[in-house]
């Protein structure tokens, strides 16, 4: 628990100059001005108690060092040295040296003592000039990242309890983590991140509404603190934030993409910013987990987060004691009907949870070197079931999804051909997908590692086509084979029809670059026959068949003697528009 420091009560020694600091640094023109004019009447007061108690040769004339040191503190050394030279000539040449013997001062005595009043004026502010120097430098390193200049967490939270505080406040909180800082920093070294850092603040701030504070809070990540912002401000806000980050940055004149991940919460009155934080923490955890640019906190960020670490913790073992299953779905040549091969899909039988759907611990095995572990326990797995069926007349092709991280693992090409050969599988019947998504993030080294698979044979298929942005420009130079289209295309496809011209783009892409075309997540026969019509090579989804057991996909495959029941079932007159 942290403690809150409270001052000791009582008279302290140090209170008079806590006091007078304070005073020094208020920057109200009424408060100064105040303040000049108390300056101005003790050094008049002084001067007439000094007068009535006999005159300038007496002790009393020490008390005109007061205001003069007061003006110092309190003004710089300038008005130091004013109040000494008034002081000295208040008690100058009209002072009496004596009053009652109307005895006048000898010149050098007052002129000395105008000297001395103003020396004492100018270092005494001098000093306290100093003090504030250091005492503003302090406060600002307090607040402020050194590094970048940024506002830092001690300032967010200034900022956001004060923000709690306004009637129903409007806030959002959002996490900006930047996940390829570190090899930037390997690269460039953590200088030249900390001035890219500050260009991304500066880009954010640039489009922000004025009042928005973006903080940095660890050496990778931004916090934005967006207040009087509405729910669909917040979101507008971080949609033009997210595209603005995206575009890229300079660093040592070259330019340099930044990969981020936007978390972040609405702050309601009721939450504290302990609790404001942590929710904004969740959403960028949550985020990173299952591999999504921007969410926004909701209920399920608790549980999802700290599940997944939760699983990766025991995915070694899951391995190890055999709890992973493998599924297989069907994928059927759209122009006959027959199943020519099957995606492998990994499921984790938990001893204690059930079972465990991948987009609960791919995403995040994806992010640790556990996915290669993984990665050998599938393809060991599928290849000697599909080298078992081949024994058993059922001969397929096999898909096994990759993520690049495997590819950077340069035993993963040997570590394949391997397997290959210890089951006699052809090594141009199997299919390594990779999502669209995974290959852009930086096409040019996948595709130098895709180039080297492609060598030996085999094929690479891009997943998930049509929601990674993929760029034409690297399209036709991926050495790949196999384009699958989204499901989000296809499970849809006739509710609603503006999804059609773009599945049919996707088809004539996939044909121009000499790729089959695998339509997934066909769900219905209306479906299947316009993918037939539009010249889709291949299919996949539900309404042929989920992903089976091994068990279970030898027996479908058997009861339909390797024809696709619901092909055959479409009809003779849609099947001849297809071909
Ligand atoms: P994916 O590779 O795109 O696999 C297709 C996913 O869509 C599978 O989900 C499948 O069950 C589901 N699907 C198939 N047909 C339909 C349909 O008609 N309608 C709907 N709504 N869904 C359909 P699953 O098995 O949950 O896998 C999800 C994702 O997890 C996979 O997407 C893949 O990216 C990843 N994954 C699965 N197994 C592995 C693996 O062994 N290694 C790696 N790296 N990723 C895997
Ligand atoms: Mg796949
Ligand atoms: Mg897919």
């Amino acid at each position: 628990m942290t403690q809150t420091f409270r001052p000791r009560s009582g008279f302290q020694l140090d209170w008079l100059p806590q006091r007078l600091i304070r005073a020094s640094t208020v920057t109200s023109p009424r408060w100064r001005l105040g303040l000049g004019l108390i300056v101005v009447s003790l050094q008049l007061a002084l001067t007439y108690l000094v007068y009535l108690m006999g005159g300038a040769q007496y002790t009393y004339a020490h008390a005109m060092y007061l205001p003069i040191v007061l003006a110092a503190i309190l003004f710089s050394a300038p008005a130091g040295v004013l109040a000494g030279i008034v002081g000295g000539l208040l008690l100058g040449p009209w002072m009496p040296a004596d009053v009652g013997q109307a005895q006048p001062q000898i010149l050098f005595n007052w002129l000395y003592r105008l000297v001395a009043f103003a020396l004492t004026g100018g270092l005494v502010g001098l000093l306290f000039d100093e003090l504030r120097r250091q005492i503003r430098q302090v406060t600002w390193l307090a607040h402020h990242d050194p590094i970048s200049g940024l506002p830092n967490i001690t300032l967010l939270f200034h900022q956001l309890q004060q923000a709690l505080q306004q009637p129903e406040p409007q806030i959002g909180l959002v996490m900006v983590q930047f996940e390829n800082m570190s090899t930037l920093d390997e690269i460039f070294g953590c200088t030249s991140t900390s001035t890219l850092t500050r260009q991304v603040a500066l880009r954010l701030q640039q489009g922000l509404p004025s009042e928005t504070l973006v903080c940095r809070v660890y050496a990778h990540r931004l916090v934005i603190l967006l207040v009087g912002q509405s729910q669909q401000q917040i979101e507008r806000t971080l949609t033009w934030a997210n595209r603005a980050l995206m575009q890229p940055f300079e660093l040592e004149q070259i330019p340099v993409h930044l990969e981020t991940v936007i978390g972040y919460c609405t702050v309601s009155a009721e939450m504290t910013a302990r609790e404001a934080m942590m929710k904004a923490n969740r959403a960028l955890s949550y985020a990173q987990v299952r591999g999504r640019s921007i969410w926004q906190y909701d209920i399920q960020c608790d549980r999802i987060t700290r599940d997944s670490i939760e699983l990766l913790g025991s995915l070694q073992e899951a391995i190890a004691q055999d709890q992973l299953r493998l599924h297989f779905q069907p994928k059927i040549d759209l122009t006959d009907g027959t199943i020519v091969g099957v995606e492998a899909l990994v499921r984790w039988q938990h001893p204690t949870r059930g079972s465990v759907a991948p987009h609960q611990f791919i995403p995040a095995a994806e992010n640790t070197t556990l996915i290669d572990p993984l990665t050998d326990w599938v393809l060991d797995r599928a290849l000697r079931q599909c080298n078992y069926w081949k024994g058993q007349g059922i001969d397929l092709t096999l898909a096994v999804n990759i993520s690049p991280r495997n590819l950077q693992n340069p035993e993963f090409s040997l570590k394949i051909r391997r397997l290959l050969k210890r089951y006699r599988f052809d090594p141009a019947k199997l299919e390594l997908e990779i999502t669209e998504g995974a290959m852009m993030q930086d096409p040019e080294a996948v595709i130098n590692l895709l180039e080297g698979l492609y060598q030996h044979r085999l094929n690479i298929a891009i997943d998930d086509f049509g929601t990674g942005y993929s760029s034409l420009a690297y399209i036709h130079r991926l050495p790949v084979t196999v384009l699958k289209v989204d499901q989000s295309f296809v499970r849809d496809l006739m509710t609603k029809p503006e999804l059609q011209p773009i599945v049919q783009a996707i088809i004539a892409v996939g044909h121009a670059c000499q790729m089959q075309v695998v339509a997934e997540g066909i769900e219905d026969a209306a479906s299947m026959a316009w993918l037939l019509q539009h010249g889709c090579d291949m299919g996949q989804g539900y309404w042929i068949s989920r992903p089976l057991t091994p068990l279970g996909f030898e027996a479908w495959y058997q009861s339909c003697d390797g024809v696709s029941q619901q092909w055959l079932d479409l009809g003779t007159d849609y099947r001849a528009q297809g071909s």
